[in-house]
């Protein structure tokens, strides 16, 4: 099966698991688990942060960062295909009390000139503004990385307006990888950063959250309330720092497979790239509508091996990663092509 779902889906690999099953573990809760530890200083280094703390997932991570932001009845400036006011199952308003204000922008960039004038003026009448959300890469944006100068024109907005900001940055190595910039200073923009160790990074779970001591403080104990404290996780810590060693830089691989597919895909009658051609490791693309939708596109391409998941009645994502070989490459375009046919001659 060659499984373009998601960057997800991949498994730890021998040398991951060995590194997993040799890391040294204590009770974090009590922060006695020195992988977990080492994890965090890690990352806090590497993100130029006072301090860090691993979570569960990216989402808890996210979730934590909003809710040591926010108080009840503030709001969120957002992109509006950001995976927080999507795919966090309604966490902003359920966990924290707050509201997201979604504002749209091309390839889920905020820029100063959305943003200006989206903040309610300080009268009661009004909900308190009080963070801004940027995604970087920003998934349904394509899989684009921020430019650095646009990240801080809108960090040094949200400075004069007194709003927080936090980076979800659950592909932020991709975004380092194709930018060439250092994760430093990406992150000295922003209020707290958020890593997702189980996407590209091929980890079986985990993200870290990483801001200042007082910030990270005031996160351990929202992770407790969320049941986010685990203990002997630094089996999972260790699987982390395993991939900061040797699962970063190889990301610029699966960038160059993603660019492959989504030229072999350009080729195909009937396939349109949504945002051309991609930067990073996400492939959208639509099929027209004569041919049928995206989801029978799907059902077709599983029975024949190859997985990709629709997002949208005629839209699909591919996500190239680990467990993915230059030669499925091929395959999986193929497959498409040979889908495509079929579904035509069905209909007719
Ligand atoms: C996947 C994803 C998350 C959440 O990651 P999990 O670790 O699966 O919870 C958050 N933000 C973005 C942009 C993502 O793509």
């Amino acid at each position: 099966m060659i499984d373009l779902r998601s960057d997800t889906v991949t498994k730890p690999t021998p040398a991951m698991k060995q590194a997993m099953f040799a890391a040294e573990v204590g009770d974090d809760v009590m922060g006695e688990d020195p992988t977990v530890n080492a994890l965090e200083a890690k990352v806090a280094a590497l993100t130029g942060k006072e301090a860090a703390l691993f979570t569960c997932s990216a989402t808890q991570a996210n979730q934590i960062a909003i809710n040591v932001h926010c108080s009840p009845g503030d709001e969120i400036l957002i992109n509006s295909t950001s995976h927080i006011g999507l795919y966090e199952a309604g966490g902003p308003a359920a966990i924290s009390g707050v509201s997201l204000q979604k504002i749209d922008a091309p390839r889920g960039f905020l820029s100063v000139e959305c943003l200006e004038g989206r903040i309610w003026p300080d009268d009661p009448h009004f909900t308190r503004s009080r963070l801004v959300c940027l995604e970087n890469t920003s998934n349904m944006g394509g899989g684009f990385a921020w430019p650095i100068e646009q990240i801080r024109s809108v960090s040094n907005w949200c400075l004069t307006k007194g709003l927080k900001i936090h980076l979800d940055g659950a592909r932020l190595f991709h975004a380092v990888v194709e930018k060439g910039y250092s994760p430093g200073d990406i992150c000295a923009a922003f209020d707290t950063v958020n890593l997702c160790f189980s996407k590209g990074l091929g980890c079986p779970m985990g993200a870290v959250l990483a801001g200042t001591e007082k910030d990270i403080h005031k996160a351990r104990r929202v992770r407790k309330m969320l049941g986010g404290g685990c203990r002997q996780i630094g089996f999972a810590a260790g699987a982390a720092l395993y991939a900061l060693d040797h699962h970063v830089q190889r990301l610029a691989e699966d960038h160059a497979k993603a660019t492959h597919l989504a030229k072999e895909l350009s080729r195909i009658k009937g396939i349109n790239l949504v945002f051309g051609l991609p930067e990073t490791n996400l492939v959208f693309f639509e099929i027209s509508g004569e041919y049928g939708d995206a989801r029978s596109l799907e059902t077709h391409l599983r029975k024949n091996g190859v997985q990709i998941g629709s997002s949208g009645r005629n839209r699909l994502r591919a996500v190239t990663h680990l467990d993915i070989a230059s030669e499925d490459i091929p395959v999986a375009a193929d497959a498409i092509r040979q889908g495509l046919e079929e579904l035509k001659k069905n209909r007719k």
